[in-house]
C-alpha cells in the first residue's frame, strides 16, 4: 500500500483536524505532499488534560497488560511496514530499503521495552524483623516528548516505548517536517486498544509548544532528541520548573583507524555507513583519525567509493543515498565545506550540489583539515566525512576527545591492548570497535558531555520514566 496519511493531531483517543496547517514537502522534488494540522493552545490544554486522565488509568494497568498492548501495536506496525516505509521515504527522502529497516528498528524498541516493563523490579532492604524497607519503582507521570525529523518513525518510537512500558502517559510533539512516522505509531496504538489519553500527538511551532507544556504541573518528565542548542534551552525551562530531563543531543563521532587493520576494508564499511540516512544521524561516523601508515590507502579507497554512491529519489530502485531532509541542511553543509576549503583542506569527493529541484548533496570527503575548520567542531549532520592522519593511538584518542560532544565513537583494531585503551579512555556514551553500529534495542544509548543526559534502550531504558519510592513499614 502506498498512501500518505492524513496529518492530524491525536488527542484523548481521537483524531483532530485543524484549520491552521503547515505544508509538508518531499525533499526529493520539493513538492507539497500534505497539510499538517497545527495545535492551538486549546488543543494543547486538551492534550494535557487527556494525559493526566490517561496516566491515572495506565499507571494502574498491570505491566503484563501494558506489554500486551505495546506488542500488539508493534505487530501492527510490522504488518504495515510497506505503507509506513513509503510515507517515511516520501517525507524524508531516504531509500525505501532504509525506511523499511527503520520501521523494523522502531518495532524492536517497542518489543524490547515491552519486555522490560515486566522486569522493572523494586527491592527489599535487609532490616530488623519488625520493620520492612521496600523500594518501589513507579511511573514518573505524564511525559512531554519532542522527537526530530531524521528518523520519522524510530525516533518517536524510543520515547513512546519508554514512557508506555514504564506506565506513563505521553504528549509527543513529533517533527513537523516528517510527521507521518509518528502518526503511524498513534494509529497502531489506537488499533491495539491503548486507552484514550495515554498517547497524545501534537504538532505546531516547536518553541511555543515546549514553552507551554514543560512548565505545566502535570508534566513530570521532559524527553528530547535534537540539537545541543535546543536541548540546553529545554533543559533551562525544565530546571526553572524542577522537572527532570532525558536529553539525547548532538554528536560528532570520531573513528580511530589503528595501524593493525586492512585500510581498504575499513574505508569500504565507513563509506557505506556514512551514506546511511544521508549522514543525518547523531552517531554518523564523521571525524576519521587514521594512523599515518595506512593513511594513503584509506583516503584513496574512501574517496573512490564515495564517488560511486548512487544518489537519487529514495523511491527509485538502486538509490543508495537520498537528498538531505531540508534546505537548512544543504545550506549548512555548503557553508562548512566552503570554510574548510578556504582554510586549506583537500576536497577529495563531492562538494558540489546538483542543480534542479530537491535537496541533493553528494557524499563529500575532505582531508587534512586544520583544527580551526568549523566542520571539525560543528556537527555537519549530513554526508560529510573528514579524514586526518594521526601518529599514534594516544594522538588519536586526544583528538577524538577534544570536542564537547561524547555520543558515539568508533575504532578499527585487532589489538586487545588498543581496544582496552580505547574502552578506558574514550569519552562517549557508546564505543563500537570493528563495527559502525552504535546501538541496538538491547543496549543503553545516550551521551556524555554536551551530547546529553540519560539513556534510552537496554536495561536502563525505563529508568528515566520511573521514580523511586521508599516505603518504611513497621509491623504493629
Ligand atoms: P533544530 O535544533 O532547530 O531542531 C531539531 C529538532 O528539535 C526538530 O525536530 C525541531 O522541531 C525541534 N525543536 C527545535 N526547537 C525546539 C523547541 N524550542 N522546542 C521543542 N522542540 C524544538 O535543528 P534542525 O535544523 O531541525 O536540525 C539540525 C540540528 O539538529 C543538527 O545539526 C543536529 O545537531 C540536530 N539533530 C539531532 C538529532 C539527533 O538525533 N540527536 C536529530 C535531528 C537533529
Amino acid at each position: 500500500m502506498t498512501s500518505y496519511p492524513d496529518l492530524e493531531l491525536y488527542i484523548a483517543g481521537r483524531w483532530r483536524a485543524s484549520s491552521d496547517t503547515l505544508p509538508v514537502l518531499n525533499p526529493a522534488d520539493e513538492s507539497v505532499i500534505g497539510a499538517l494540522a497545527i495545535a492551538s493552545r486549546a488543543d494543547l490544554d486538551d492534550a494535557l488534560a487527556a494525559a493526566t486522565d490517561g496516566h491515572k488509568v495506565w499507571s494502574r494497568t498491570a505491566p503484563a497488560t501494558r506489554a500486551e498492548v505495546i506488542l500488539k501495536a508493534a505487530a501492527l506496525m510490522r504488518e504495515r511496514v510497506e505503507e509506513i516505509a513509503y510515507s517515511i521515504t516520501l517525507e524524508h527522502g531516504k531509500p525505501l530499503a532504509q525506511a523499511r529497516l527503520e520501521v523494523q528498528r522502531g518495532c524492536e524498541f517497542f518489543e524490547w521495552d515491552a519486555a522490560e516493563a515486566l522486569r522493572a523490579y523494586g527491592r527489599v532492604i535487609p532490616s530488623a524483623p519488625d520493620i520492612r524497607y521496600i523500594v518501589l519503582q513507579q511511573p514518573i507521570g505524564p511525559v512531554a516528548a519532542f522527537s526530530p525529523w531524521n528518523f520519522p518513525m524510530s525516533q518517536p518510537s524510543r520515547k513512546v516505548a519508554g514512557a508506555l512500558a514504564a506506565g506513563c502517559s505521553i504528549i509527543l510533539k513529533a517533527a513537523e517536517e516528517t510527521p507521518a512516522g509518528a502518526i503511524h505509531i498513534a494509529r497502531a496504538f489506537h488499533d491495539a486498544g491503548l486507552p484514550a489519553g495515554v498517547l497524545n500527538l501534537v504538532f505546531g511551532i516547536p518553541g511555543d509548544i515546549s514553552a507551554h507544556l514543560i512548565p505545566q504541573p502535570s508534566i513530570r518528565l521532559v524527553a528530547f532528541t535534537g540539537s545541543t542548542a535546543v536541548g540546553k534551552h529545554l533543559t533551562e525551562i525544565a530546571a526553572r520548573n524542577m522537572k527532570p530531563v532525558l536529553m539525547e543531543l548532538g554528536g560528532h563521532a570520531p573513528v580511530i583507524v589503528c595501524d593493525d587493520v586492512d585500510p581498504v576494508a575499513a574505508a569500504e564499511v565507513s563509506v557505506a555507513r556514512k551514506a546511511r540516512n544521508t549522514g543525518q544521524v547523531c552517531t554518523s561516523p564523521t571525524r576519521f583519525f587514521v594512523h599515518e601508515k595506512l593513511y594513503g590507502a584509506f583516503v584513496e579507497t574512501f574517496a573512490e567509493r564515495a564517488k560511486a554512491i548512487k544518489i537519487g529519489n529514495g523511491l527509485e530502485s538502486g538509490t543508495q543515498m537520498g537528498p538531505v531532509a531540508n534546505h537548512r541542511r544543504k545550506n549548512a553543509l555548503e557553508a562548512l565545506v566552503r570554510d574548510a576549503r578556504d582554510k586549506g583542506a583537500r576536497l577529495l569527493a563531492g562538494g558540489e550540489c546538483a542543480k534542479g529541484a530537491g535537496y541533493f548533496y553528494p557524499l563529500t570527503v575532505m582531508a587534512e583539515l586544520p583544527e580551526d575548520a568549523r566542520a571539525m567542531r560543528e556537527e555537519p549532520f549530513g554526508p560529510l566525512a573528514l579524514i586526518n592522519p594521526v601518529r599514534s593511538l594516544d594522538d588519536a584518542i586526544e583528538k577524538a576527545n577534544a570536542l564537547p560532544f561524547g555520543l558515539a565513537a568508533y575504532a578499527f583494531t585487532h589489538s586487545a591492548s588498543n581496544a582496552h585503551q580505547l574502552s578506558e579512555r574514550i569519552e562517549a556514551g557508546n564505543l563500537s570497535i570493528n563495527t559502525l553500529e552504535a546501538s541496538v534495542a538491547e543496549t543503553p544509548f545516550g551521551g556524555v558531555k554536551e551530547s546529553g543526559y540519560g539513556r534510552e534502550g537496554g536495561a536502563e531504558g525505563l529508568h528515566h520514566y520511573m521514580t523511586v519510592k521508599n516505603v518504611s513499614h513497621r509491623m504493629t
